[in-house]
């Protein structure tokens, strides 16, 4: 019989892309992945902590038990080297209103403008994590590295991909959503906790 396992997430854009990016290991093992709006009761979790593991620990372990089904969640942001990983888990909201992306990275553009070139590494970075309804807890990270570019450039994606510059001289912005899930952080960090399935959910 097919097991469902729930993602900690009301965006049923973000279920698809997931199912896109474990399409082979979701087929193998008769998996299914859901949403959490197939559960309009599940309460919403505070992201109260200091880690992108933390979080994406809360959110997933708040899925399990509200739906009783093994539970996926993320956590990400991007970490610039030169400021110790900021933004971090400040990303979303690091020009201090939640979700403006543009002013965002606007900002970070700004406090970084004197940085030279050699200095402006910085990645995307993720944290996955799988809570089986008996408890255990299974995490993964994934990284999407590039260079703070020195203005925005491309049309795709959301959040910070329009100053992440690729080895390819490419924004992450500019990548079709094909190519950012095949390299991106939250690809990366999917696909090494989905080689654990085949130990979790052996039929
Ligand atoms: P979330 O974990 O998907 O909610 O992402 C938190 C924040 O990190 C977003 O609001 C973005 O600012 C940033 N972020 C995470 N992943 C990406 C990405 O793939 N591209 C650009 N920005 C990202």
């Amino acid at each position: 019989m097919t097991q469902r396992i729930v993602l900690a997430t009301r965006n049923d854009h973000k279920v698809g892309e997931l199912r896109g990016i474990l399409a082979d290991i979701l087929g193998e093992l008769d998996l299914e992945i859901v949403g959490l709006s197939e559960f309009p009761d599940a309460p919403d979790v505070i992201e109260d902590g200091v880690t992108f593991a933390e979080n994406a620990t809360l959110k997933a372990r708040a899925a399990a038990v509200a739906t009783g089904l093994p539970a996926l969640a993320d956590d990400s942001g991007l970490a610039v080297d030169v400021l110790g990983g900021a933004p971090g888990i400040f990303s979303a909201r690091w020009a201090g209103r939640h979700g403006d992306d543009r002013a965002n990275y606007e900002l970070l553009l700004a406090q970084m403008s004197d940085v030279r070139d050699e200095h402006r590494g910085a990645g995307f970075v993720c944290a996955a994590v799988l809570v089986l309804p008996d408890g255990r807890v299974l995490v993964e990270e994934g990284q999407f590295r590039g260079t703070l570019a020195r203005g925005a450039r491309g049309a795709n994606g959301f959040g910070y991909d329009p100053i992440l510059l690729l080895a390819d001289g490419r924004t992450a912005a500019e990548l079709s959503p094909e190519e950012k899930n095949a390299m991106s952080h939250r690809g990366n960090a999917f696909r090494a906790l989905s080689e654990r399935f085949r130990d979790v959910f052996k039929t």
